[in-house]
């Protein structure tokens, strides 16, 4: 489906039914596969011939809608994991091992954060965080000779930052290393990593891909342009014998299309297990159809959730990289110009006690730890994800006490600002 525009491949690419066959993806549920003679299963385990054993490492369902997710991002190759910070595992220790070190943008979601600097830091894997608006000076500074890969998030979640995702792809591709980019907010309809540089995209498939806060799942997609083999040194795990599977080379068997994600599913699933359910792939995959209809909705009511807001003079400061007077305007007209996302972040003056109050009279925005589906949602971090900080740690952090992040859903724009309208006024604002 290569030729077709993106919101073609979302409704239809991935899966394309032969002469009688369901139109729907089928949902294999089923744990294993039969096979005729031990020999024929016995190629699936030397990676000789391609095919399906058993469900913790490969399903047909997960398959199909990788395989989209793959071609709305125009990479070479997907693969879906349980969740979003199983695929940023994936595909940072996919590259990574004892004695690696990565560097990533400062400004990323909280369990990202938590995965590289206090988790992946048991494995001997170190990490040096860089700000997203460093020049490219600073950003050479924080390489190391055993440095393996660099890591950002095209919008950050929750700080809503735009990556200069150039910027970071020409300093990783200048050390030999590849470019890892977090797509999760703009999704493949607003951005596309790949064509401005990055080498692997992962996804949490929780927030818009699946769009309905029904089931959590990630995604990593291969550019399959990253040369592993000119950099053979650095990546003996793609680049040297894997004794597990007698002895394969994984970058000169599939080459620089297929290396990566043969290797993740085949080595990391195999022995982490963090499978998406083949019923959860196709609930995605529901998602994914309507995922270029829905993305413009969700800018918009953000868009003019965020320009409300900027109104409002109990409102002390509106971050959406959609206003002009965003510090990540520039750069979002050029990597996002059909917009970001419908997440808006605003601090209400008057810190933690004004923003509960407010959000205990919206009545259309329900507080929840979750963005990026239908239904409008909120969060105060102060008193919810962050609430271990005091109000000095918190401003260190960038996020004040009176944050409320507020994830637009596909409402009606009108309504949404009529709620927060009667919230400002109840609250005598
Ligand atoms: C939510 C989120 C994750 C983690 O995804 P889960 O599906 O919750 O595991 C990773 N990155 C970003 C940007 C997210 O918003």
């Amino acid at each position: 489906m290569k030729n077709y525009s993106t919101g073609t491949k979302c409704v239809q690419a991935g899966y394309r039914p032969g002469n009688g066959e369901p139109r729907q993806i089928p949902i294999i549920q089923s744990t294993t596969f039969r096979y005729e003679t031990s020999e024929a299963m016995g190629k699936l385990f030397d990676l000789e011939a391609p095919g399906y054993f058993y469900t913790r490492l490969q399903n047909p369902t997960n398959d199909y809608v990788a395989a989209k997710i793959a071609e709305l991002e125009g990479g070479t190759a997907g693969m879906l994991t349980s969740s979003g910070q199983a695929a940023n595992f994936f595909a940072l220790f996919n590259i990574c091992e004892c004695g690696s070190h990565i560097v990533s943008s400062s400004s990323i979601y909280g369990g990202t954060f938590n995965l590289i600097s206090v988790t992946m830091a048991k494995m001997g894997i170190e990490v040096t965080f860089i700000s997203p608006d460093c020049t490219e000076e600073e950003l050479d500074a924080a390489f190391r000779e055993n440095t393996r890969a660099v890591f950002g998030e095209t919008i950050a979640n929750p700080a809503l930052t735009v990556l200069d995702i150039e910027k970071f792809a020409r300093a990783a591709h200048r050390h030999g290393v590849p470019l890892i980019v977090d797509n999760t907010f703009p999704t493949p309809v607003n951005c596309r990593p790949i064509e401005w540089g990055a080498d692997i995209v992962t996804h949490s498939t929780t927030k818009y891909m699946d769009g309905h806060g029904a089931a959590v799942g990630g995604a990593i997609v291969d550019s399959g342009r990253f040369d592993w083999m000119a950099h053979a040194d650095k990546f003996p795990g793609l680049c040297t014998p894997d004794e597990s599977y007698h002895g394969i080379v994984y970058a000169e068997k599939f080459g620089k299309e297929g290396a990566f994600i043969t290797k993740c599913t085949s080595q990391l699933m195999r022995d982490f297990g963090c499978i998406q359910s083949p019923q959860n792939a196709f609930l995605l995959n529901l998602g994914l159809e309507s995922l270029h209809v829905r993305m413009p909705k969700h800018v918009e009511n953000g868009q003019a959730v965020a320009e409300f807001l900027q109104t409002q003079p109990a409102v002390a400061h509106v971050s959406y990289p959609g206003l002009p007077s965003d510090p990540y305007y520039a750069v979002a007209q050029k990597y996002l110009p059909k917009g970001g996302c419908g997440v808006v972040s605003f601090e209400l003056k008057g810190g933690r006690p004004a923003a509960e109050a407010f959000m205990k009279e919206l009545k259309l925005a329900a507080i929840e730890t979750h963005v990026a589906d239908a239904r409008t949602c909120c969060l105060n971090p102060a008193t919810s994800t962050h609430r271990q900080m005091n109000d000095e740690q918190l401003k260190a952090a960038g996020v004040p006490a009176g944050l409320i992040r507020i994830s637009c859903g596909l409402e009606d724009k009108e309504d949404l600002i009529a709620d927060l309208q009667q919230a400002f006024e109840a609250v005598g604002r």
